[in-house]
């Protein structure tokens, strides 16, 4: 295909032909029996991937915000406490919607590229009865990869519901809600997922469910109230008619494509994977001479690279010089930092040729901006890696 770019950004990715044909297949309506069997087992399968046997699944028209969105407008009321674990911007829009619910947002924050340690979050959990505790999964601002399962089990000790942003993590990164304590967690359907932007997947934990049915105040928003949609999800799951707000329907019958895929893959397998694309990525960026936004390699995700500039490069010719190599990358997004870095999503369907070719574009991008540098040694680098086995 003439003109294609390799579509390497942290979300939306690169999409597999047989999950963009069903959302070219004709529209079926959203109480067909083929619709209700794709969309009941796309519920089984969504709790399958976040491993909770016995949480409740929503999937839901929009982005991931709206997880954010619906998470916080269920679980918290006017005046509760809630601590955020922030690494970024993410951390920051989590507080927003907090407290547009009533909440009060403690925030802890860590340098760009750091996390709070776990002393200083238990030192927080000390200071008031948090009603829920927040942590990005990775922030995709900083592609630093958070310990959920450190931070859980603190959360939980002290009482609180356990929210995660998995939105740069679920179905590329580990995240095992049952096994970990996670009470409520939420993705996107355009990054490891594999779907085109669209759709909010969620899962809630019975403790997360009874936290919420047992809520003395009105959700204080209408579209995100889990009263209207938990009905919608158990009767598609029971394979039963029923009505709310239409469901998308293409994206759905899109969705449970993936999600087989995934789990077809296995989720081990899966994850095993995105190290094993993400540590080629990352051995290329240091064979080039280039830093890396998180503090070291423990606390970076593996469905993406966050690369500094080498002095003397700036974002605004090096970016589009890598696009007319043919990939597309994306520039900074943490507020302290944007002109500092860029970043790679290798996530979902990514494959080794594709590593290969962003790096191969990356040092024709530096290349062209002037950046002195052995010609190949970054591709170099990441073959060794990958040919070791
Ligand atoms: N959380 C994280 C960690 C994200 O990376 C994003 C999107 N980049 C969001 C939330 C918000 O998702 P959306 O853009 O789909 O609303």
């Amino acid at each position: 295909m003439k003109n294609r770019s390799l579509l390497m950004i942290p979300g939306p990715i690169e999409f597999d032909p047989a999950v963009l044909a069903a959302l070219g297949a004709p529209t079926t309506g959203h109480l067909a029996p083929t619709f209700m069997e794709a969309f009941g087992q796309a519920l089984e399968r969504t709790r399958t991937l976040f491993q909770c046997a016995k949480g409740q699944p929503f999937v839901l028209a929009g982005t991931g915000t709206l997880g954010m969105d619906t998470v916080c407008a269920n679980l918290v009321a006017p005046g509760d406490n809630a601590l955020v674990i922030n690494t970024g911007y993410f951390g920051d829009r989590m507080g927003t919607i907090l407290e547009r619910y009533g909440a009060k947002a403690t925030h802890i924050r860590s340098a760009p590229g750091a996390h709070p340690t776990l002393a200083d979050v238990e030192a927080a959990l000390k200071t008031a009865a948090f009603k829920v505790m927040t942590i990005t999964h990775v922030d995709t601002s900083t592609g630093v990869l958070t310990d959920v399962k450190g931070l859980a089990d603190l959360g939980r000790r002290y009482g609180a519901l356990v929210i995660v942003d998995g939105v740069c993590s679920v179905a590329g990164e580990d995240l095992n809600m049952d096994a970990w304590g996670v009470d409520a967690a939420f993705t996107a359907s355009q990054k490891a997922v594999g779907v085109p932007p669209g759709l909010a997947l969620l899962v809630v934990s019975s403790r997360g469910m009874e936290a919420f049915k047992t809520r003395k105040t009105p959700v204080l928003s209408y579209y995100s109230d889990w009263s209207n949609w938990l009905p919608v999800m158990e009767a598609y799951e029971a394979r039963k008619p029923v009505y709310f707000g239409t469901p998308a329907v293409n994206l759905i019958f899109a969705l449970n494509v993936s999600l087989g895929q995934i789990l077809q893959e296995g989720l081990d397998a899966r994850f095993a994977r995105h190290i094993r694309m993400s540590r080629a990525v990352k051995a290329g960026i240091t064979a080039l001479g280039l830093g890396q936004v998180p503090q070291n390699e423990e606390i970076a995700a593996h469905t993406m690279t966050a690369p500094r500039y080498p002095s003397g490069v700036s974002g605004s010719d090096l970016i589009p010089a890598i696009g007319k190599a043919g990939v597309t990358l994306a520039g900074g997004l943490h507020a302290e930092i944007r002109n500092e870095y860029f970043r790679i999503g290798h996530m979902g369907a990514v494959t080794q040729g594709d590593v290969l070719a962003t790096l191969g574009a990356i040092e024709t991008g530096l290349a062209v901006c002037g950046y002195k540098f052995e010609s190949g040694v970054g591709t170099a680098a990441a073959v060794k890696f990958l040919a070791a086995g």
